[in-house]
């Protein structure tokens, strides 16, 4: 299994795709998570990268291409992954596609979270005051919605143009999502 997961931030990408990865045994690769453990760990990648999240836009193309192409060349990621939160740029989706296929492999499904953007404004705001995230103040969130509504929403179309797009309500409990989710795979 090699998939995507997309979704507008704050649209429970994250949560799910730890449960799903764990389900089907293969790594959950976060470029999110990727970047902020560079930042934490003050990494030339993590010191450029920053700059760019503090902002709520995106990091450039060549580095977080350069990212995942080495991520997913490791052991653990032969059998399958599951990318969350890239692609999300045109280039991405053209790269992927090119790393993939120089092993002969092709994505497996994406996995489109639908979610009501008022209610991801909340989650967001709720998740700054818990977690302190710098890129979680009103006009970075309000940014990044913006910014992903613009360059990545668009980018589902694409996959379904391939037939291997699944959109899946993202509103509800976890668990009601998680169910949602393991369905559309099953
Ligand atoms: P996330 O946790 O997935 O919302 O990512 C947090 C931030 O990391 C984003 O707002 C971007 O600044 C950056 N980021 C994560 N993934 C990507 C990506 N695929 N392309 C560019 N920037 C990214």
């Amino acid at each position: 299994m090699r998939l995507v997961l997309m979704g507008p931030p704050g649209a429970g990408k994250g949560t799910q795709a730890v449960g799903i990865a764990a389900a089907l045994g293969i790594p959950h690769i976060s470029t999110g998570d990727i970047f902020r453990a560079n930042v934490s760990q003050g990494t030339a990648l993590g010191i450029e990268a920053k700059r760019y999240m503090d902002a709520g836009e995106y990091v450039p193309d060549g580095v977080t291409n350069a990212m995942v192409r080495d991520r997913i060349s490791h052991d653990d990621a032969r059998p399958g992954f599951l990318l969350d939160g890239y692609p999300r740029t045109i280039e991405q989706v053209a790269e992927l596609d090119s790393m993939l296929a120089s092993d002969g492999y092709k994505l497996t499904k994406a996995l489109e979270l639908t979610v009501n953007v008022d209610e991801v404004v909340s989650r967001l705001v709720r998740r700054a005051a818990e977690q302190g995230r710098a890129d979680d103040n009103e006009n970075v969130i309000r940014r990044r919605l913006e910014v992903y509504f613009a360059q990545t929403a668009p980018l589902t179309a694409l996959y379904a143009q391939r037939g291997i797009l699944q959109q899946i309500d993202g509103m509800g409990t976890v668990d009601e999502v998680g169910l949602r989710i393991m369905a559309a795979l099953a």
